[in-house]
């Protein structure tokens, strides 16, 4: 057999792989299984690559090799587990940065050669400019789940973001029409989808940001896929196709979960921060003590925790099932309501409950969960704030207004945990925390939960 159908045959093992990983990773049962397949088809990609004689010579792949390693070695062990959403996100732009060296690269190589080929060329535009693009907007969004990034634009932002817009179509145009001043255009190209990334992530924020991850997440395959058309490298087309699409509709389900359409978010006004908490609630709330709580939840039949960021601040996960084991001991029935945007990546509740080795089948999501608040007689909000805000669904002035939220104040008592009143990354000042049927439990989630199931048990 010959080096380039072992290389094809590799290729489409590879491929198959990859999709039934994807199909697995869409249960949490099968998502393990899907995981290992997803990573031997990598491994098997990465082998029948190598095998490929006409890539770069060995050394200089073990030399990237190292760095790549030692850079994101180090990254993982730096990183706290709340501070994964930021990596994610720069890690979508590190793939959009390699897209565009490929992209950059082998159009030089061609226009040196004095070859003219359009599917490079054109490949070659696509590429850099969504991969540009996808590189700076997931640095504006590393900034802004940090926290660290507040900016949220200036008046005549949309007019400069639609002529960059003009610009890089014209300069693609040109590129693809393989003009002499091709490498030129090219970079200019590069600068202009930089400068647009930048100009479409900065003005938005606020409860709108998982679409954005979810997009540039999207954008990275995209731009992987067309990589994959330059390099005529069918893996990759494939490979980055995957991402784009399942990108794309993780985008459809995060707008879905805002209530917002992808050109409110992308092109919207951004939402404006209120005041703090504390200067509008602060002699109005009713606050608790985790002994109150223990005496409420010994006399409940049902009970449901909706957790949130808070809980991920405070690594509560492992604190919170034993209080679930707590109250099953006592035959009271517990679930989890879990919001799609619930922390600060797609997925974050269930990751966390996961490691702290809660059954999937407590939990239950915003549909199913939110018919069933009218029968709990406690709901124990942890950490959560924005997925909670009743104004997303009784002020139509709210900057959330219309998203869908968690009904948590449909129970006969509800038991916010958190350290302040202080509000939620919306930056939007919660009613829930004065309703009459609520009651504030001052703590951090961790320390507080493990309290309640300390005084249950004494109880
Ligand atoms: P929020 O960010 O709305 O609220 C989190 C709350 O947790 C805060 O009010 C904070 O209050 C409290 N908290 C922080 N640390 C602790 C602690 N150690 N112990 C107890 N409480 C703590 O979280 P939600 O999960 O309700 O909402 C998620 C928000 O993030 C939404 O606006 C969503 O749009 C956005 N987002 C989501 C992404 C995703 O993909 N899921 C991505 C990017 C943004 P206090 O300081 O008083 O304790």
């Amino acid at each position: 057999m010959s080096r380039a159908n072992v290389i094809d045959i590799g290729y489409l093992i590879a491929a198959i792989l990859f999709i039934l990983g994807l199909k697995g990773l869409g249960r949490p049962r099968t998502a393990p299984r899907g995981n290992l397949m997803g990573a031997t088809g990598m491994l098997i990609a990465v082998l029948v690559t190598l095998f490929d004689q006409s890539i770069l010579s060995y050394q200089l792949l073990t030399i990237g090799l190292c760095v790549g390693v030692g850079i994101g070695a180090l990254l993982a062990i730096r990183v706290q587990m709340t501070s994964m959403p930021e990596l994610v996100a720069l890690f979508n732009g590190f793939g959009g940065g390699a897209s565009v060296l490929v992209a950059a690269s082998s159009f030089i190589e061609v226009t040196e050669l004095g070859q003219s080929d359009s599917q490079t060329a054109v490949a070659a535009a696509i590429t850099s400019l969504i991969g540009a693009m996808t590189l700076s907007g997931s640095m504006i969004a590393f900034g802004k789940l940090q926290g660290k990034l507040t900016w949220n634009g200036f008046r005549g932002l949309p007019i400069i973001r639609a002529l960059a817009f003009l610009v890089s179509v014209a300069l693609a145009i040109q590129i693809g029409g393989f003009q002499p001043e091709g490498q030129l255009s090219l970079w200019l190209l590069i600068a202009a989808g930089f400068l647009l990334g930048i100009l479409c992530a900065v003005p938005i924020g606020g409860a709108d940001m998982p679409v954005v991850i979810a997009l540039l997440n999207s954008l990275s395959g995209i731009a992987a896929s067309t990589a994959g058309f330059v390099l005529d490298n069918s893996l990759l087309i494939i490979a980055g196709s995957l991402v784009g699409a399942s990108g794309l509709v993780l985008t459809q389900i995060m707008c879905k979960a805002m209530n917002r359409s992808l050109l409110d978010v992308l092109f919207g006004a951004a939402p404006v921060a209120s005041s703090s908490g504390d200067d509008i609630y602060g002699d109005k709330v009713t606050s608790t003590s985790a002994e109150e709580i223990a005496m409420l939840l010994e006399i409940s039949e049902r009970v449901i925790i909706v957790p949130g960021y808070g809980m991920a601040v405070a690594q509560a996960q492992h604190a919170v099932r034993e209080l679930m084991q707590t109250l099953q001991k006592r035959e009271i029935e517990v679930s989890f309501g879990i919001h799609p945007v619930a922390g600060r990546m797609p997925g974050h509740m269930n990751v966390l409950l996961a490691e702290a080795e809660i059954d999937y089948e407590h939990l239950l999501d915003m549909d199913q969960v939110n018919p069933t608040f009218k029968r709990a007689d406690v709901t124990i909000v942890i950490g959560a704030n924005d997925v909670v805000n009743p104004a997303a669904r009784n002020d139509p002035d709210s900057p959330i207004a219309g998203m869908p939220i968690l009904d948590v104040d449909d129970s006969r008592t509800v038991i916010v945990v958190k350290r302040s009143l202080s509000p939620g990354f919306a930056g939007i000042d919660n009613p829930l925390f004065v309703a009459d049927n609520t009651l504030l439990y001052f703590s951090d989630a961790r320390e507080g939960i493990l309290e309640v199931t300390k005084s249950l048990t004494e109880s």
